[in-house]
């Protein structure tokens, strides 16, 4: 069959129109809101006719209910109610039966704490105790709006199923092809679009949404430092994208160009090669490290932005340190035992404030190493680390890590490195087998690859509402885009995975607004707050200009972040972790049994000099 062309760029197609909440002016988010509610309440009526039957035939119907209401109204308010709350809860998002259903067995226990027990009493003129006697006299409507919640959002599911495939399918015949969007990147920014796109597929005229991206999982880089020091298992920190996003086709596979004028990519796919064609694009394709040119840099230290990245880290210190344990001290020796970080940020202070946790928490297995031995230096171009966080928070970290023995070199550069060496600006030359690049990110290269306007770093520039500029149809977000913040004087928004999701749903927004003829809203963000781990058990906090150290921010950071990991599944592997962790020393097993497999660096050995 011929491809219908792609429609001109940002031409709404026709069916869009036939969408009430589509027209132009009309408010975006509250006829949705009422919609799912109408509907909700539609099918609670139709869930509360089986559960009518059951309750007339017990004679719950016929009584004279609470006050002068009759048992049968109440019983009718209370369907219509629950059916808008389970509309509200289950059918603004498509999801499996078995979620739905416990969705709304959720909403019949609240339903029965509500209604049953508080606004009957109230209707009846009197106080509502919650006692374990009224709780048992309302056992029976307890099952009945469990029962009725169950069946009404396994109904509401179903039919928004059947009615999403039906509109499809209809349209399809009558209409052109739905607007095909494609997002490439499945991480914060790519992840975060299709769950947007998701919440507006079940309307009529929804564009049809397919995410590619190398990894087949978002990677919950906040804790990647943690991974790297195997406190954390690497899997569970990250979540498959067909989970996350269940109801957007996926697609694994490397994009390795895209052809703005013919509105296709070509894509890798590890079998073959194809070409996928798109009405919009939507890059979230990330950054990787940036070496700056140094020389052997890149061939010689590890690197910390994927699951890879940290598992080839971990490995290789603890290969070090089975090395340095039967090693007679020595050069060689006190190389093994150096870890050099190069950058003061987010990344490399983590790490480094891992590596010590890690080293000094297995160290009972490795009786020859003494305590004092392992030496871990922090190289940093800036007066101070974390310059993210408040000088009096920086300083604090500062001090955290210099208590513990970790030494800094502050103000000064990497200028180099070979498999055993590296040079700093300052002429200091630090023997190492263990070195740590986190200091420069540059976007992902396919961006670079692409046309349109491009910032100093390299990032793809687009306008305030997350377009492209100078590309028709491309929106970019995430850190592969330079967003301008309307409050930092047209500064880019900072590469941070709170503003990669955030910009990822208000991706999605405008180009469905885009799509049906309304405008796109600008993207605008100030950062919530700022969290970074020590170690040991402590952490630097700034959230909503309030700051927090020690302890109490690091229950913070633990607190914040579990919260936001994606998935009910992966947070309780990560708190099992977490205890696990409490209570048992580190892991020393070596997953790859070939020690520098993967490792950028040689086998160690005597240096040549
Ligand atoms: C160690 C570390 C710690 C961090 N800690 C924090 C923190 O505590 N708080 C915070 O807010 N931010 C933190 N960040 C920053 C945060 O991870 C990033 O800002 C965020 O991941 C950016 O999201 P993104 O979606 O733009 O890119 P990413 O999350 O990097 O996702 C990019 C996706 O695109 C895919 N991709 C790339 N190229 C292609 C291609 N050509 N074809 C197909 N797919 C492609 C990748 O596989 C990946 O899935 C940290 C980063 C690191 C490395």
């Amino acid at each position: 069959m011929a491809s219908t062309p792609p429609p001109p760029a940002d031409r709404p197609p026709q069916r869009h129109r036939l969408e009430p909440a589509a027209l132009p002016g009309a408010a975006s988010v509250h006829p949705h809101l009422a919609r799912s509610a109408l509907e909700g309440a539609a099918v609670g009526l139709a869930g509360g006719v089986p559960v009518g039957f059951l309750l007339t035939y017990q004679g719950m119907l016929s009584g004279p209910g609470a006050g002068a209401v009759p048992a049968w109204l109440l019983y009718l308010g209370y369907i219509l109610t629950a059916g808008a709350v389970i509309g509200l809860v289950v059918g603004r998002r498509p999801r499996g039966l078995a979620a739905a259903a416990a969705g709304g067995v959720l909403v019949g226990l609240l339903g029965w704490l509500v209604w049953s027990l508080t606004v009957e009493p109230v209707l009846a003129g009197q106080v509502p105790t919650w006692s374990i006697d009224a709780a048992a006299r309302t056992y029976r409507e307890l099952v009945a709006d469990l029962l009725h919640g169950g069946l009404t959002a396994v109904l509401l599911s179903g039919l928004l199923a059947v009615r999403a495939d039906w509109s499809r399918s209809v349209w399809d015949d009558v209409t052109p092809r739905p607007p095909r969007v494609l997002i490439v990147g499945g991480g914060f920014a790519g992840v975060g679009a299709a769950q947007r796109f998701e919440r507006h597929a079940s309307r009529p005229g929804s564009p049809d949404v397919t995410l590619i991206s190398e990894s087949n999982f978002l990677l919950f880089t906040p804790m990647l430092a943690e991974a790297a020091s195997g406190a954390l298992e690497p899997a569970h920190i990250s979540a498959p994208v067909r989970a996350a996003a269940g109801h957007t086709r996926f697609r694994q596979g490397t994009v390795t160009e895209v052809d703005t004028d013919a509105r296709t990519v070509r894509l890798l796919t590890g079998i073959d090669e194809q070409i996928v064609g798109y009405d919009q694009l939507v890059l979230a394709v990330g950054s990787v490290p940036r070496f700056l040119g140094l020389p052997g840099v890149e061939d010689n230290a590890f690197t910390l932005k994927s699951l890879g990245d940290a598992t080839r880290l971990r490995n290789h210190v603890l290969t070090t340190l089975e090395r340095a344990d039967r090693m007679a001290p020595g050069e060689e020796r006190s190389w093994l035992l150096t870890f050099v970080v190069a950058g003061g940020g987010f990344a490399g202070t983590e790490i480094v404030a891992e590596l010590f946790d890690l080293v000094h928490g297995v160290s009972h297995f490795y009786p020859g190493i003494a305590a004092t031995e392992p030496r871990f230096v922090l190289v940093h171009s800036g007066a101070r680390i974390l310059p993210e966080l408040s000088a009096e928070l920086g300083d604090y970290a500062l001090s955290r890590l210099t208590a513990r023995g970790i030494e800094f070199r502050l103000g000064v550069r990497v200028a180099g490195a070979d498999a055993g060496e590296v040079s700093l600006t300052s002429g200091e030359q630090i023997q190492t087998r263990t070195f740590v690049w986190t200091a420069g990110n540059r976007p992902s290269p396919l961006v670079e690859r692409i046309g349109g306007e491009h910032a100093r770093g390299g990032a793809l520039t687009t306008d305030g509402t997350l377009r492209a500029v100078g590309l028709d149809g491309v929106w970019a977000v995430g850190d592969c885009a330079h967003i301008p913040d309307p409050d930092n004087d047209g500064a880019a928004y900072p590469p941070t995975a709170q503003h990669a999701l955030r910009q990822g749903k208000v991706v999605a927004d405008n180009v469905t607004a885009v799509l049906a003829g309304r405008t796109p809203t600008p993207f605008r963000f100030s950062t919530i707050g700022v969290l970074v781990a020590l170690g040991h058990h402590s952490a630097a906090a700034e959230i909503r200009g309030r700051r927090f150290s020690g302890l109490t921010a690091w229950v913070l950071w633990r607190g914040i972040y579990l919260a936001k990991l994606p998935g009910a599944e992966k947070r309780v592997r990560v708190l099992l972790d977490w205890l696990l962790d409490l209570a048992f020393p580190r892991d020393i097993v070596i997953t790859d049994p070939t020690p520098t497999a993967g490792a950028p660096r040689p086998e160690p050995g005597p240096r040549a000099r």
